[in-house]
């Protein structure tokens, strides 16, 4: 049966997208950028590579990776190695493979410094929400009261022996949706740069990571989508990088719309309901995708003061925060980097 209310569900493009070329000049002799997308971790998984044409090979690997970190880590694929330490929860601990436990580990520390505020074991209230999936809802109060009993990180043990994950609390799920696309992007960098690959651009639905510098000599380009067209190529102004790792976080990217209200998908552990923060996107720029990748999705659930002090508090961690009302606060770092697009709605906060 069709529902009765207007429910809209979205998967936006990606939150930051490359731009072609600095001023549309060509590279050197006739090397046009070579790029391939594949459908993978929920979203449009896309490799860019200047300089000459790796060959299919190269490409099939980056994506073959990319592809066993999905097997192992996705929420969405039944058969995952998290999903079995998910039907394991409250019984008994499972065994995992390295890349696993070492995503594990750091979103558990990264729990730990944020004080619950990036939550990997959020998924109980996530599955209800399900905004990712096919069926998404709005799960009632009462629902999401009894399962925020059971997103409590330090529940989740891990053995560094037996190299296992043990959730403590029957009910328990874990979701790593906001960090494995992340350590994917630093994956398939890994990979090209194994490959001999020297320029390119990892983008996979907004986490992008660069390979070397552009050949041209040129700096990579990135378009920070506007929060409020997220269309391709509405920009709030774009940067300027020699080799970005740069991650967007946004309420536009995947959502579900009831009549008039609208729920996104990134959670506010304390209350179980998409956050509501004050803030439209965080872009975060550092040396790690992975770490940039928690850095978003937390600093988006903090807000702008709490948000901007915690990314203070990081070694070599940058950031543009786009606000509710139309106000972009960019890090000093990134200042020099970041143009607004000229005839944006948008305006620069001043200085603190
Ligand atoms: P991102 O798009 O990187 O901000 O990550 C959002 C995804 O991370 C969501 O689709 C969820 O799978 C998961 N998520 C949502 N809220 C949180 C949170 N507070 N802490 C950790 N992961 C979250
Ligand atoms: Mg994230």
């Amino acid at each position: 049966m069709r529902p009765s209310k207007c429910i809209r569900a979205a998967v936006a493009a990606a939150a930051a997208v490359l731009l072609a070329s600095a001023g549309g000049c060509r590279e050197g002799g006739d090397q046009r950028p070579v790029s391939r997308t594949q459908l993978l971790l929920g979203t449009n998984s896309t490799i860019i590579v200047h300089g000459g044409d790796p060959g299919d090979e190269v490409f099939d690997r980056a994506f073959a990776r990319v592809r066993e970190i999905q097997d192992l880590m996705s929420l969405q694929y039944k058969d995952s190695e998290l999903n079995e330490v998910n039907r394991k929860t409250g019984v008994e601990p499972v065994h995992v493979s390295e890349e696993t436990f070492h995503v594990v580990e750091t979103a558990l520390e990264y729990a730990e410094r944020t004080h619950g505020t990036f939550n990997v074991a959020l998924g109980p209230i996530i599955k209800a929400w399900g905004i990712s999936g096919d069926n998404p809802r709005r799960p009632p109060n009462e629902e999401i009261e009894e399962l925020l009993t059971l997103i409590d990180y330090r529940e989740v043990e891990l053995d560094y022996d037996a190299r296992s994950v043990f959730l403590r609390k029957e009910g328990m799920v874990l979701d790593l949706g906001g960090i494995a696309k992340g350590y994917a992007a630093d994956e398939a960098a890994r990979v090209l740069v194994e490959h001999g690959v020297e320029h390119a651009l990892v983008d996979f639905g907004g986490d992008i990571r660069a390979v070397g510098r552009r050949p041209d000599g040129e700096r990579w380009r990135i378009g920070i989508q506007d929060p409020a067209d997220p269309s391709r190529g509405v920009f709030v102004g774009v940067l300027s990088l020699e080799q970005p790792s740069v991650v967007t976080s946004g309420d536009y990217e995947r959502f579900l719309e009831i009549e008039d209200e609208s729920f996104h998908h990134i959670i506010d552990p304390d209350t179980g309901f998409p956050a509501q923060a004050g803030l439209r996107s965080v872009t975060i720029e550092t040396g790690n995708t992975m770490l940039a990748d928690i850095h978003s999705t937390a600093v988006f659930v903090l807000g702008l003061e709490r948000g901007l002090s915690y990314i203070e508090a990081q070694n070599g961690v940058e950031a543009i925060l786009v606000t509710d009302d139309d106000e972009v606060h960019i890090t000093d770092g990134l200042r020099s980097t970041f143009e607004l697009r000229e005839d944006s709605r948008y305006r620069l906060a001043e200085r603190p």
